[in-house]
């Protein structure tokens, strides 16, 4: 059996969460620009404008391109012939995540309970999400998720005579309420099936997937094309100013689920996605 040391998790988690809130998907630049020399508005224009010398800063400077490094949310895949020793795995993440804020000066986001709201200070405790997989790697996906667009995220348990465009309907209309709120052009993360527990936790993957990376189901596939184009004519635009460049990108995720329900999560991120993974 093979083993990894507690203190590599932490090390590895730092680097991460802290490339992750420096450095959006690497192919966001382009897609920005893309979006630029469609979008017919000047408001949206502008937007894509500023976001762009955002992005150039923030390489330049090595600082976030926002001050909300988000919620650091951890998908950890531990192979089954694995051991972490020399320490608690999931200590191991909230070290590593406390090492990012300390040393990369990240905004500490995270309070220890919801209504007395007290910030802990280093935007511990992680959300993690922990898969036993076959295997002796330990496979690790951290993003900093920004709660501007998670707070108009959505979630809906539709009959299962619901269809595609009921489906994508859901989608533009969850973009269309949140409008500027979710900091558009926007990230669709659409999780289908399971239950309701855990299309959102599909949603939430399907965010953190490559900027144009498609479905390798040439049927969802479609669908997530279909999604973007409809979420594209809801005019929220850039900056929620108006326009025709509402959606960056969409992910599609599909879980089996029971004859009677069709659970339906849409899950927001905003112009900056933010993510990385490494295999220990
Ligand atoms: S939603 Fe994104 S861009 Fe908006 S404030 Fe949060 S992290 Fe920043």
């Amino acid at each position: 059996m093979r083993s990894v040391r507690a203190e590599k998790v932490a090390e590895a988690v730092a680097r991460l969460y802290r490339e992750a809130a420096c450095s959006p998907d690497p192919g966001l630049e382009a897609a920005l620009a893309a979006g630029r020399a469609r979008e017919e508005s000047p408001a949206g224009r502008a937007v894509l404008n500023d976001l762009i010398e955002n992005l150039r800063l923030a390489r330049q400077t090595g600082a976030p391109p926002c001050q909300d490094t988000g919620t650091a949310v951890v998908f950890l895949e531990l192979g089954q012939d694995l051991r972490i020793e020399g320490g608690d795995l999931l200590e191991a993440v909230d070290e590593g995540v406390r090492r990012a804020v300390r040393e990369g000066y990240l905004r500490p986001s995270i309070v220890a309970d919801p209504l007395r709201r007290e910030n802990t200070g280093d935007n511990t405790p992680a959300v993690l999400h922990l898969e036993i997989v076959p295997g002796d790697r330990l496979k690790l996906a951290v993003a900093a998720k920004g709660a501007g667009s998670e707070n108009m995220s959505a979630l809906k348990i539709l009959t299962p005579a619901a269809g595609e465009e009921e489906i994508i309907e859901f989608a533009a209309a969850v973009v269309e309420k949140a409008g500027a709120s979710a900091c558009p052009p926007v990230i669709v993360g659409i999780g289908i099936g399971g239950n309701f527990e855990t299309a959102p936790l599909l949603a939430k993957k399907a965010i953190t997937l490559p900027l144009g990376e498609r479905h390798p189901d040439p049927f969802y596939a479609a669908l997530e094309e279909k999604a973007i184009e409809r979420i594209n004519r809801t005019g929220v635009g850039p900056g929620g100013l108006g326009g025709r460049f509402t959606c960056l990108d969409c992910h599609v995720l599909a879980a089996p689920c029971h004859i009677a329900s069709l659970p339906l999560a849409v899950n927001l991120d905003c112009c900056l996605p933010r993510h990385q993974t490494a295999t220990l």
